[in-house]
């Protein structure tokens, strides 16, 4: 059973993707604009509701940089953004100049705490005599945020909300798709997403006037004239027409993706029951509706797991997600912050199982790279950071595989 490799989210080519591509090489549309392009941002206009307008982008990244852009973020503004998150959220902060403002998370949603976002607010104004530019919730993993409660703080003080969905395709708050309830929404399609188009993104808009400054903004920011004129600085970030239509094939079955990624989470749920120690993330209520991008673990402190004493004994060889060769080599061991050995044993084994798992996001407030960044905190991100996994999640992830998992999870325990 384990000869092959159980990976968290692989990218699962089960639409008419060919098809369109096909169509793009026999029409010439290989750039980034053209027929696959309209089309799939068609396609996602119609899944997110048809007030929106969205824009389809060379990355997620890029959808966050360019929606901040569109709020006015520029040099000496702060941004407040989920600490707990990946760090496509904040580091677009940084390319403008901005200086990003961490705001931990509360225990239900593991997303943006309203309370400490709105004594963020007060704060920062009263320091600096400036109100935060934005305000970037994540919906980690794919749990919505308390969005609603995010919004009317975000509306009292009249401070735009950019709502990070890249994980969060297809999740829903009381019923409204997550990415459409503050002025812009981030969406991705990298490869490990929900759906993917190879790599890309894409921003949810207001508004047809907002959609043309992003496609303007994403294209150079070429004024109209025979010849290349530039009164402002852009960006090379549109789609290619070849990447939108893997899109346009993913999105005839991002709802089979969806329902998958919820069925996965409905038999964790009932296999992990039994298993003591270890706490399933759930939806905290009937109003929460995650897509269950990844599905996530707890292990308690006191759990005692195999092989606990080798834990950080070696340096990762080709650190996590197919980075390998890219990412630098560990000049330590040891971090100042780093998940519990109970965690990393576990990771270990089921590793060695032949199954892909992966500690949680680790907050931007403890990453050496924003160590001088103001943050607002309560412990909540950082605990859960050194208690967490992520387990296989994806649509090529079987009935079987969850259970094989679960059960080299109940092995490695010890009793
Ligand atoms: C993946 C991701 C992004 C960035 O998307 P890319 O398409 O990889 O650039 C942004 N924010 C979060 C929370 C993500 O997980």
């Amino acid at each position: 059973m384990n000869q092959k490799r159980i990976y968290l989210c692989l990218a699962h080519m089960s639409g008419n993707e060919m098809k369109y591509i096909q169509e793009a090489f026999d029409t010439n549309w290989v750039v980034p604009l053209g027929p696959n392009v309209n089309g799939f941002e068609a396609d996602l206009k119609t899944f997110v509701g048809e007030n929106k307008e969205v824009v389809a982008l060379s990355a997620g990244t890029a959808a966050v940089h360019l929606a901040l852009l569109a709020c006015g973020v520029g040099r000496g503004d702060e941004v407040l953004v989920q600490s707990f998150t990946f760090c496509a959220s904040s580091h677009p902060v940084t390319y403008l100049g901005a200086t990003p403002v961490f705001i931990d998370s509360e225990e239900e949603t593991w997303n943006m705490d309203p309370q400490l976002l709105e004594k963020a607010i007060v704060d920062r104004m009263e320091k600096t005599g400036k109100k935060p530019k934005a305000i970037v919730p994540v919906y980690l993993y794919g749990m919505p945020a308390k969005i609603e409660e995010i919004m009317a703080i975000a509306n009292k003080y009249d401070i735009p909300v950019i709502e990070d969905a890249a994980e969060g395709l297809g999740s829903c708050y009381d019923g409204q798709v997550c990415g459409t309830f503050g002025r812009y929404g981030v969406l991705s399609f990298n490869g490990n997403k929900m759906i993917t188009t190879s790599g890309g993104g894409a921003l949810i808009c207001p508004d047809e006037e907002s959609k043309r400054k992003i496609m303007f903004y994403a294209t150079q920011a070429r004024e109209a004239y025979p010849y290349y004129q530039h009164e402002e600085i852009g960006y090379n970030y549109r789609m290619s027409n070849i990447c939108a239509g893997i899109g346009r094939g993913q999105m005839t079955v991002l709802d089979e993706h969806i329902a998958h990624h919820r069925h996965i989470a409905a038999l964790y749920k009932k296999l992990l029951a039994g298993i003591d120690g270890i706490t399933l993330h759930e939806n905290p209520s009937s109003r929460y509706d995650s897509n269950y991008w990844l599905n996530t673990i707890l292990l308690d402190d006191g759990l005692k797991v195999k092989g606990e004493e080798h834990a950080y004994e070696v340096a990762v060889q080709g650190a996590v997600g197919g980075a390998a060769g890219v990412t630098h080599e560990a000049k330590t061991l040891h971090t100042d912050c780093e998940p519990n050995r109970n965690v990393e044993a576990m990771r270990m084994a089921l590793d060695k199982a032949g199954i892909e798992s992966r500690p949680l996001w680790k907050p931007m407030h403890k990453q050496p790279v924003y160590r001088n960044n103001p943050s607002y905190l309560n412990g909540v991100s950082e605990t859960l950071f050194r208690k967490g996994l992520c387990l296989p999640s994806g649509p090529c992830v079987t009935d079987e595989e969850v259970n094989y998992i679960v059960e080299t999870i109940r092995e490695s325990i010890r009793s």
